[in-house]
């Protein structure tokens, strides 16, 4: 439903957000509480990106949906224009402002956009040899994470809750093979706090995590993976998985290498979790014209990483989340808010 702003005759500023998950959220508050006249684009019927889709959150497992309420409280609370249901495809700049293109007609004209458009999972099926597409039982971290908001009937395998599981760490990321050699940063923890998930839920099954190095950098993550191996006991093995295969009973077995131990290991587990990185969104909003993204990785690249001061070579376009790379959920919402005093300084210096 869209909501009038009472802003708009007052107020001389006009923007738009484009991306209503965490980052957006961020962006498009803290500039509507400046007064700013927010327009707010989202592809979705509803806020929250890729919470929506999630079970609980790391670190301190949180549920998803709990930290979504949190956030409806604040878009309400607040006077923005909601445009949901709307795909942006492209931005263009007429006499020093912008408009928007969309599958909905064009908006405009606004003053400056912040760019929210976060990520896309990594396709795990261009890394063929872990099976995913090709055998039931390996699926990807988003998927686990929508069979445990669904409930752990889904996870039976032959009728029977799992005996055994594995996670396969850096799947889409570090892999020069694939030409992506940035690290996701999450995928190591969100394995982690899956694991510890498993063995509460089904305290018989065991699960190996396969890494190749273990990077849990954020604030509790260390604590996280000190109870995945003491409490829980999940078993971390330093080695990449070579093969997965599917046997008559449709588990999956696994062939790897212990570089740790320096030996061959063999494991077969009712399912094979891949850990998937974080990838630039395909939907992302088109602004390739103005050449803001960064060759190597494709996200969208600051003019000064350090400084900030909006998107490289386009005054007035600034970005917010994980469109800029992978980031968590705090450090989205402090990048959304971040986007939006930027804007505010680019704004009152016109
Ligand atoms: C498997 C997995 C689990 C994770 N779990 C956690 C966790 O537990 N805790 C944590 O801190 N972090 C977690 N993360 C990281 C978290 O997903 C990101 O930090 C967060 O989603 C980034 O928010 P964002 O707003 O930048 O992007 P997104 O959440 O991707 O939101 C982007 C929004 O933009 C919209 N959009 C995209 N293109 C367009 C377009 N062209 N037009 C209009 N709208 C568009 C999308 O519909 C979406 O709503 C996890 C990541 C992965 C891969
Ligand atoms: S966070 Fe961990 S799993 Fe993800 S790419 Fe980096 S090292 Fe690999």
């Amino acid at each position: 439903m869209l909501k009038e702003n009472k802003h708009t005759s007052s107020n001389p500023f006009r923007i738009a957000v484009i991306g209503a998950g965490p980052a957006g959220i961020a962006a498009a508050v803290s500039a509507a509480a400046m007064g700013v006249e927010v327009d707010w684009f989202d592809k979705e019927q509803r806020p929250g990106g890729k919470l929506n889709d999630y079970h609980q959150l790391f670190p301190d497992r949180e549920f998803a949906d709990q930290i979504l309420k949190d956030f409806s409280g604040k878009t309400e609370a607040i006077e923005i224009k909601k445009h949901f249901g709307t795909i942006v495809s492209s931005i263009e700049k007429v006499d020093g402002n912008y408009n928007l293109l969309s599958n909905k007609g064009i908006k405009g004209s606004y003053n400056a956009v912040i760019i929210a458009a976060g990520f896309d999972f990594f396709d795990a099926r261009l890394k063929e040899e872990y099976g995913y597409g090709m055998y039931d039982h390996v699926i990807t971290s988003p998927d686990l994470e929508k069979m445990l908001k669904t409930g752990q009937e889904k996870l039976k395998c032959n009728g029977s809750f799992p005996e055994a599981m594995a996670f396969v760490h850096c799947v889409g990321s570090r892999d020069q093979q694939i030409g992506i050699n940035y690290c996701s940063r999450l995928c190591c923890i969100t394995g982690i706090k899956q694991a510890i998930e498993i063995r509460e839920l089904f305290p018989s099954c065991k699960v190996y995590n396969f890494y190749i190095d273990m990077r849990a950098f954020g604030s509790g993550y260390e604590e996280l993976y000190r109870q995945a191996q003491e409490k829980y006991n999940v078993q971390f093995i330093r080695g990449r998985v070579s093969e997965a295969s599917e046997n008559q009973q449709k588990r999956i077995v696994l062939k790897a290498e212990d570089t740790l131990m320096s030996r061959p290991v063999k494991v077969t587990v009712d399912w094979l979790v891949l850990l998937v990185g974080m990838v630039p969104s395909c939907t992302m909003v088109d602004v390739e014209n103005f050449s803001c993204t960064d060759q190597e990785t494709g996200f969208y690249k600051q003019s000064n990483p350090l400084s900030g001061g909006g998107l490289s070579g386009q005054p007035g376009i600034f970005n917010a989340g994980a469109c800029g790379g992978p980031m968590s959920i705090p450090e989205a919402l402090a990048s959304g808010r971040s986007a939006a005093m930027e804007v505010w300084q680019y704004l009152i210096k016109r």
